[in-house]
């Protein structure tokens, strides 16, 4: 892209504020702007930056907006770490902390995670705790960091008794989406985090589900209507973000289809050859709707309208879709029941009255879980 373009590009990049007080910050989304944005964070006051990427993205990018960020004046560092869920981890913490301390980052400059969702959890949760926190700023390289890890202040790693179970809310003081970066991302990835995408229409959105049924290939393909959906999904998940930024209430909406999701992460021992989080978020989107139909509560035909997109983007929808079988009911229930939306014996779905209108519902007795995983099994 020419300079020029480029320029024109950052003017016409979409800003989506996330009024948090204090805490407030702006998301832009737009492409090209990581060559275009150094001033916008030399504004942010920082002297030096740490950027934290991995082995995929730091290659292609990080030389590129090392140098942007340098012609602001900001000394920059890159510490670069192996790609895939593993580097949620106590190693890479230390190690990300360590040569965060080393580039002599104090508590006005930036850390800045460039990178999917594992770096930006990474990377996050070191600025949280280097000198009991240090700024941060997001530069999402997936469509899933994008629209979803990239917003709302969690952060964190790993522990051996599960995920994201040691971490801090750590808001970002401003997150750049360039749209552009999602031109090399696998076609798998870019479609698991489509999921969450569609995940925010169905929520409480039917017209941006509509929307995204007649866009999604301007979508895959780099057009505007990237830039518009990636907008849009970063205003919803900010608005309940807002509402609710400590997840004491209505933030659980977000994880419409992650309880059956993460079930199915859980028993293919979340092995990314068999499955991604946001495949198992396309079948477990299709199966809160189908639940939702076998419980009255909503028509099979927005079921059927639901798993209908999701299969001509290329998700899988159905349990039979995993990889290596999905396990028996009882392994299915099992894991479900160790997920954290679980109270007493019963289980909290997000259900739903029909597309957009999706609700939480605590108490679903396991029995009626068991009766509908059956009927989807045989
Ligand atoms: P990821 O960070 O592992 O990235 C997926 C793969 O794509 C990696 O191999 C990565 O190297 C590669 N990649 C990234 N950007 C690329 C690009 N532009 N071009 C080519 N390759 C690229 O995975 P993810 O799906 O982005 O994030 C998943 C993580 O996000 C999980 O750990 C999950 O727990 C976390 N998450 C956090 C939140 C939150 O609120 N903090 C929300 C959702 C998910
Ligand atoms: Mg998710």
């Amino acid at each position: 892209m020419s300079s020029a373009s480029a320029q024109a590009s950052t003017a016409s990049a979409l800003t989506v504020p996330v009024p948090l007080g204090e805490r407030a910050y702006d998301i832009l989304v737009g492409r090209g702007l990581i060559g275009t944005v150094g001033s916008r964070i030399a504004a942010l006051g920082a002297r030096a930056a740490a950027i934290v990427t991995d082995e995929h993205v730091g290659p292609l990018y990080a030389q590129a907006f090392s140098d942007a960020l340098q012609t602001h004046g900001l000394r920059t560092s890159v510490i670069t770490l192996a790609p895939g869920e593993a580097t949620k981890s106590y190693a890479s913490l230390e190690r990300v902390c360590d040569a965060v301390l080393e580039a002599k980052i104090e508590r006005g400059d930036l850390v800045i995670a460039l990178g999917g969702g594992v770096i930006g959890d990474l990377a996050g949760f070191a600025a949280a705790v280097v000198r009991r926190g240090v700024r941060f700023v997001q530069v999402p390289t997936t469509l899933l960091a994008q629209v979803d890890s990239s917003v709302g202040g969690k952060t964190g790693i790993n522990s051996r008794h599960g995920k994201n179970l040691v971490g801090a809310f750590h808001q970002p003081s401003l997150v750049l989406a360039d749209t552009a970066l999602l031109d090399t991302l696998p076609l798998r990835e870019m479609r698991a985090g489509y999921a969450e995408v569609v995940k925010y229409g169905l929520i409480d959105d039917a017209r941006f589900f509509a929307w995204c049924e007649r866009n999604w290939r301007g979508i895959f393909e780099g057009g505007m209507e990237r830039d518009e959906a990636v907008a849009q999904s970063c205003r919803a998940k900010a608005a309940v973000v807002v509402r609710d930024e400590h997840e004491t209430g209505d933030r659980a909406l977000l994880n419409l289809g992650h309880t059956f999701g993460h079930a199915l992460e859980k028993i293919t021992a979340y092995d990314s050859a068999r499955l991604v989080h946001g495949e198992g978020v396309a079948i477990g989107l299709n199966l809160a709707f189908r639940f939702s139909a076998a419980l009255g509560l909503c028509p099979i035909s927005d079921a059927e309208r639901i798993e209908a997109h999701l299969t001509s983007v290329g998700l899988p929808t159905r349990l039979s879709h995993v990889p290596g079988g999905c396990g028996t009911v009882d392994e299915l229930l099992d894991a479900m029941a160790q997920d954290k939306k679980v109270k007493g014996g019963s289980l909290t779905f997000i259900l739903a009255k029909g597309i957009g209108q999706s609700f939480i519902a605590p108490g679903i007795e396991a029995g009626k879980v068991r009766t509908f995983l059956m009927s989807e099994i045989n």
